[in-house]
């Protein structure tokens, strides 16, 4: 069993760091929210009262933080992780941020001695809970094969994409197809129910038609046809319009520096950035549907 240090507790690593406590690790969390916090507690875990000093002794540091910033603060800033941590530890971001971000971390690590994985996942919430999470990494192999046991407690796929930085530009080409994937889905929808065609009856027959995708099988955007999909729970997240957008613009930067066509993920971008703008921001990122039907959440 590892000391694993656990920092950011929100919808994702709650979750992943109470399935790290049931597997039998020993965890000490840090989050700056309390309630975060008294969860996992309440499950096992010991607290700390800074990032820092959940650190202290940890074999193992996973971080689970909302953006690119939060993660360079936590490691990189006077006094953080990459400072007082001893280099044997194994420090693994598994937020979404950019690769830059995530490359920048991993050099002021490596002039330490000290190993850095970029490990962002895909699953959701749904995925966090369960231990069913797929991991991208990027990082030295053998740094990755030592976070491997770790990463299988939380998720079922643990992927090597390449160097620091690859696991966040696989995460970002993921979630670009994932914002259209639900576009897409939620104008098929909205349009069979103004042609009177029941959308339960719809989803059922593109689940096993041309048009099935990971939003239709499990993640479906319209309220009262999936039982615990956020669409069901009134949009709570889930995964917020927010950070879908943060994700998004993540996308387009990718695509600018090299000059790739992103056409649709532009337009993704664009519709969940308006969306975010009339007070939808942390709704789950399936209420794109209601955005589609004209805002109307009542
Ligand atoms: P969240 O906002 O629910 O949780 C983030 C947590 O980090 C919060 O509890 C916050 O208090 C804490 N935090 C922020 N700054 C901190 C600091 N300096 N020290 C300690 N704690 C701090 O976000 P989430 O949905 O859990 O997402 C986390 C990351 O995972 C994001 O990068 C997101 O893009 C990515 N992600 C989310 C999902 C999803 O479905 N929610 C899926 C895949 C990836």
């Amino acid at each position: 069993m590892s000391r694993i240090a656990f920092i950011g507790l929100g919808n994702m690593g709650g979750p992943m760091a109470g399935n790290l406590l049931q597997a039998g690790h020993e965890v000490t969390v840090f989050d700056l929210v309390p309630e975060a916090v008294a969860t996992l507690t309440d499950a096992g875990a010991k607290s700390a009262d800074s990032a820092v000093a959940a650190a202290a002794g940890a074999e193992v540091v996973i971080t689970m933080l909302p953006a690119g910033h939060h993660v360079r603060s936590v490691y990189m800033d006077g006094g953080g992780l990459l400072d007082n941590v001893s280099d044997d530890t194994l420090l693994v971001d598994c937020s979404t941020i950019a690769a830059e971000d995530a490359r920048a971390v991993a050099e002021a690590a490596r002039e330490r001695g000290i190993a850095f994985v970029d490990a962002p996942v895909s699953g959701g919430v749904a995925g966090a809970k369960a231990g069913t999470l797929t991991f991208i990494c990027g990082g030295d192999a053998q740094a990755v094969e030592n976070a491997r046991p770790v990463l299988e407690v939380m998720g079922k796929a643990v992927f090597h994409a390449g160097p620091s930085g690859a696991g966040q530009v696989g995460k970002m080409c993921n979630n670009m197809l994932l914002a259209v994937l639900m576009i897409g889905t939620s104008e098929a929808l909205n349009l069979a129910e103004a042609h009177g065609l029941d959308p339960a009856v719809l989803s059922e027959v593109m689940k096993a038609s041309s048009g099935s995708n990971w939003a239709l099988q499990v993640y479906n955007p319209y309220p009262g046809v999936m039982e615990g999909a956020p669409a069901s729970n009134g949009y709570r997240p889930g995964f917020m319009v927010d950070l879908m957008a943060k994700d998004l613009g993540l996308a387009m930067n990718m695509a600018t520096a090299t000059g790739t066509a992103t056409p649709l993920g532009s337009v993704a971008r664009n519709l969940y950035t308006t969306h975010s703008t009339h007070g939808n921001g942390q709704r789950d990122f399936s209420s794109i549907l209601q955005f589609l039907k004209g805002g109307d959440f009542e």
